[in-house]
């Protein structure tokens, strides 16, 4: 057995107007090639970068949401590589003093407990731009060439694949509710990179690790799970086979489903990192940080920490209904619209309507019943007009008809048999078929009743109500 130990990296493209050092608009996507481009971004020699203030205004908060410090006086830095969606030969980025630094952010361990993830650093850099290869050629698209993106580190705190997911999950809402990503991965405005390595017990209680590999260029969540699912399963049977892990960087094949080696690590000396002598180092006040920080939104934590106190939620079920922002917008509205227990809301969304959206990989907003029907679900349960598990049933027909539960129970008959002249009827039939069984549980057989119970709710298609059924069983049973 070994630990796995993981730490992640994430590309988040901000939703600034322009870009980061030009007046180029950053919104490219759809644009025709090379429209969305001026003498900065496409490097032109002699032209001068000026900073984004949008972007580092966007960078600040995203810092401040995840409980980071904030760098007064920070510097960008010139990452030099060739590649050819890169013209300048460099990335402007940041190095040695990033804006923000050593943060963290709340998940739910693999243990269940609150865990807290690290966060290294989050700094501002430049985008790249696009190679497009058709018919044995490349194409350069430089449209997303300066596109501002923030680049947020952890610490190596993960420990699964799982832990990876919901880490992933909620940086995602964090993002979201901040205005400052789309979260539109298809699109490319996330991109993930995973650091993980194994090391056995014995390394880990003297603080050793084993050898890290990088996987790039994960552009899925599910990607990310996946590939670090493989890797550890990779690195498993390799050490167990008594092999070594090799240092390398990976790219994930998603149709082959694992991971292959793309290149061997480069490490940071190989991109002759310096300051960027065409800015100056970028200096804020705390004023404006602590400005930035009294009009944040109500973030997940906070989200959760009200749901607990204002409608008796468990902490828990809070937790979960608040990691994603439509699903926490779902939940308030239909305890809203519930008379009763909100927890009963948090119940039947957690416990069914979640299994119904799993199975269907489906995403809640959309789905074809507003918050309100599951409401009225609730309450049709909640005054016997139909029973739990008929409630179950109806709940799996409106997501896929988007009918009310109304209009299901009574189009296919299924409310309550709670009408006590016609149970008793069929109470009364059954007992008479089946004297052999009802002479055993008189003379102590009282198992049976169970038994008796079953063959009620079967006739009646599960919509007896059980209580009902129970007593009406019991009187004659025991008479
Ligand atoms: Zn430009």
């Amino acid at each position: 057995m070994y630990q796995a130990v993981i730490g992640m990296e994430l590309h988040a493209q901000l939703l600034t107007q322009s870009k980061m050092f030009c007046g180029c608009s950053a919104d490219y996507w759809e644009a025709p090639p090379n429209s969305h481009v001026c003498p900065v971004c496409l490097a032109m020699p002699g032209v001068l970068p000026v900073i984004n203030a949008q972007a580092v205004e966007q960078t600040v908060r995203t810092g401040l949401a995840l409980n980071c410090q904030i760098a007064l006086w920070s510097v960008f830095a010139r990452k030099n590589y060739h590649y050819p969606d890169l013209p300048k030969g460099y990335q402007i980025s940041q190095y040695e003093l990033p804006l923000c630094h050593d943060g963290s952010l709340l998940i739910e361990g693999d243990d269940g407990q609150p865990k807290r993830i690290g966060i290294r650093r989050a700094h501002l850099e430049e985008d790249t731009g696009k190679s497009i290869h058709v018919d044995g050629a490349s194409l350069i698209d430089l449209n997303r060439a300066g596109v501002p993106l923030l680049e947020i580190v952890t610490e190596a705190d993960l420990r699964s694949a799982d832990e990876a997911y919901r880490y992933l999950v909620k940086l995602r809402t964090i993002l979201r509710i901040l205005g400052v990503n789309s979260g539109d991965m298809e699109k490319g405005a996330m991109r993930c990179e995973v650091n993980l390595s194994l090391r056995t017990a014995e390394q880990a209680a003297i603080g050793q690790y084993g050898v890290k590999v990088e996987v790039k260029n994960l552009n899925s969540f599910k990607a990310v799970r996946d590939s670090i699912a493989y890797e550890i399963r990779r690195q498993t049977a390799l050490l167990d086979s008594g092999g070594q892990v090799r240092q390398v960087t990976m790219g994930w094949d998603e149709n082959r489903r694992c991971t292959v080696v793309q290149r061997s690590k480069e490490s940071s000396e190989d991109y002759r990192y310096f300051p960027e002598p065409d800015l100056p180092p970028l200096e804020l006040s705390s004023e404006w940080v602590e400005a930035l920080r009294a009009t944040l939104p109500e973030l997940p934590d906070a989200r959760a920490a009200r749901y607990v106190g204002d409608y008796g939620v468990s902490a828990r079920d809070a937790d979960i209904l608040t990691t994603e922002r439509d699903v926490a917008d779902w939940f308030e509205e239909a305890a809203r619209a519930y008379a009763g227990s909100p927890q009963e809301v948090a119940n039947w969304m957690i416990g069914q309507l979640f299994a119904l959206l799993k199975a269907e990989e489906g995403d809640i907003a959309a789905l074809p019943i507003r918050p309100a029907d599951l409401a009225d679900l609730i309450t049709l349960v909640d005054r016997g007009a139909v029973n739990r598990n008929t409630g179950k049933k109806v709940l799996e027909q409106m997501v896929v008809t988007g009918q009310p539960p109304a209009a299901i129970v009574e189009a296919q008959g299924l409310a309550q048999v709670s009408d006590e002249t016609g149970l008793a009827q069929v109470i009364d039939t059954l007992l008479a078929a089946n004297a052999g069984e009802v002479a055993k549980y008189r003379a102590g057989k009282t198992s049976l009743l169970g038994w008796f119970m079953g063959q009620v709710m079967k006739q009646t298609r599960g919509q007896a109500q059980p209580d009902l059924v129970r007593s009406l069983l019991l009187a004659r049973l025991d008479q």
